[in-house]
């Protein structure tokens, strides 16, 4: 029953005979929990959603209908990467005859400031977007006060209380900084997207994606950067192949890498940052980002006082369909830890509408995942790496690869080598798995993973007509098997 608002009209009834003010009710209003909660409501459920106020950075108390995808992760991350991806270009250019007289100057405050308008513009679609499906959108921290109530705190500090049938908990993540002496100096993927002055030297620890997608903005911009990470090869979990191939470019456009290196120390100078090594080294920076992985938002929603049940990681422990412990209260996205990917979220909202509104009991299919790493060039990847394809075949391997010069690069004269691979069962012949590094490869790989979604033998590959010229087209036309790899064989390292 709603109190403090007055809302008694929102009152519903449920089938089992119970008054709820909502069938639905869901905290976060990130790309989990709009699709979730549009669908529920295009099914017909009475849904009410909580959200944060909006500021680009985000806070305990602060967060933003669209969530961390649109207002400070995938979207401004793009729209940056866009922005340095110029910078080479124009390098580029010259050799195709463009005469760049004057000097070139990158203006990072313009591209700032077109990025948070366009963030703006995108905060009001969604708040649009949920109006239009009748989702009643409250702002304010939401918490869980019973299994089917919840309390919204305005920022005026006025609490709602509401109760619904069904509430999704879609509070997905937020960055993680390492605990070392200084770390108050650094920065996380938040303000790295909202820096008012541009850095001309960045210390980047972390080896993952948003270590390594900044890494390529900042360099990209003009920046001196100093990725430092703990393994041999950034981005572990992906093919070490394609790993060591991202290292390469990285380090081919001016990047400097640390491997097997940590920071044990910030401290504040008159020259910057100081940035101490945990091999005696120092660094100087204008900015020392922490991009050293996330953790689910779960602290604030007072889950102890139902008993919603947690990993170790802090994550919401769910069944296939996104359910608690709890029956009444289910969770999407990042907060439960799962495949940490927009996609993914709004996969896993679609099928708990399905579920719970729809009459379709819906599990989200979690196979064959395409993923995408930002860097310059870009990496992506679809299916097994040939580590993973070698711990889970039963058979031998073929892999095939191709590495060759982009036809662009013939006359801009780069350096910079694009590279495929696919991994295939010997056996079947089925495609494991497909990687590329290079100039658009998210924008091929969605192809070939609907290929391989759809159990795509190499033969079948190999019968498909390329399109040329092209560098999609070396995905049909690798012919020549690189290497067998016996079943037997262990995983090459673990770097
Ligand atoms: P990741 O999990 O990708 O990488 C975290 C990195 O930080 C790893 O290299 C890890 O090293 C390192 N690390 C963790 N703790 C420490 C520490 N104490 N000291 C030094 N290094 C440390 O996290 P990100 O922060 O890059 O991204 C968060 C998530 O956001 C991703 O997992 C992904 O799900 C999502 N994302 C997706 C993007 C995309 O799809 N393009 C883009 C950006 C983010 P080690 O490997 O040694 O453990």
């Amino acid at each position: 029953m709603a109190r403090n608002g007055g809302e008694t009209e929102l009152k519903n009834h449920s089938e089992e005979g119970t008054d709820f003010d909502f069938d639905l009710f869901v905290i976060g209003a990130g790309s989990g929990g709009v699709r979730a909660s549009r669908f529920s409501a295009t099914y017909g459920a009475k849904v009410g959603m909580c959200e944060l106020p909006y500021h680009p950075i985000s806070s305990e108390t602060i967060g933003g209908v669209g969530g961390t995808c649109v207002i400070r992760g995938c979207v401004p991350k793009k729209i940056l990467v866009y922005g340095a991806s110029f910078g080479s270009d124009i390098e580029d250019a010259r050799n195709y005859g463009w005469e760049l007289n004057e000097k070139v100057d990158f203006n990072w405050k313009k591209l700032l400031e077109k990025k948070t308008n366009e963030i703006n513009r995108l905060n009001g679609i969604y708040k649009r977007m949920l109006a239009n499906a009748g989702v009643k959108l409250f702002e304010g921290e939401g918490k869980i006060v019973g299994p089917n109530e919840v309390e919204v705190t305005q920022v005026d500090g006025t609490k709602l209380s509401y109760s619904a049938k069904h509430i999704l908990i879609a509070t997905g993540g937020r960055a993680q900084v390492p605990n070392i002496p200084g770390q108050e100096l650094g920065i996380t993927s938040d303000e790295a997207l909202s820096l008012e002055e541009f850095p001309k030297r960045a210390v980047i620890l972390g080896g993952g994606y948003i270590a390594v997608e900044f890494a390529s903005i900042w360099q990209g911009m003009g920046s001196t950067v100093n990725l430092v990470f703990r393994k041999e090869l950034p981005l572990r979990g992906f093919d070490d192949e394609m790993r060591a191939v991202v290292a390469r470019n990285l380090e081919g456009r001016g990047i400097n890498l640390h491997p097997r290196t940590s920071l044990t120390q910030l401290i504040k100078t008159e020259d910057g940052i100081k940035v101490i090594t945990d091999h005696g080294e120092e660094l100087v920076a204008d900015v020392v980002l922490f991009a050293t992985g996330r953790a689910p938002n779960t602290k604030r929603l007072n889950l102890e006082a139902v008993g919603v049940e947690l990993d170790n990681a802090g994550a919401i422990k769910v069944d296939e369909y996104s359910r608690t412990n709890i029956p009444s209260i289910w969770a999407v996205g990042d907060v439960t830890n799962r495949f940490n990917l927009t996609p993914v979220a709004l996969l896993e909202g679609t099928c708990f509408a399905k579920t719970v509104f729809g009459s379709q009991p819906s599990k989200p299919d979690y196979s064959n995942i395409p993923y995408a790493v930002f860097s310059i060039p870009p990496l992506s990847v679809v299916g097994l790496s040939e580590e993973k394809a070698i711990e889970q075949a039963n058979g031998d391997l073929l892999v095939f690869t191709s590495s060759f010069n982009p036809l662009r690069n013939t006359i801009s004269g780069r350096q910079e080598k694009t590279v495929m691979k696919l991994v295939v069962d010997a056996e079947t012949d089925r495609v494991l798995g497909a990687s590329m590094c290079g100039p658009d490869a998210p924008e091929i790989m969605q192809g070939i993973a609907i290929a391989l979604k759809f159990g795509a033998t190499k033969a079948q590959f190999d019968s498909t007509v390329g399109i040329h010229p092209s560098a999609a087209e070396e995905f049909v036309t690798m012919r020549s098997v690189t290497r067998r790899v016996a079943a037997a064989t262990k995983p090459r390292t673990n770097l």
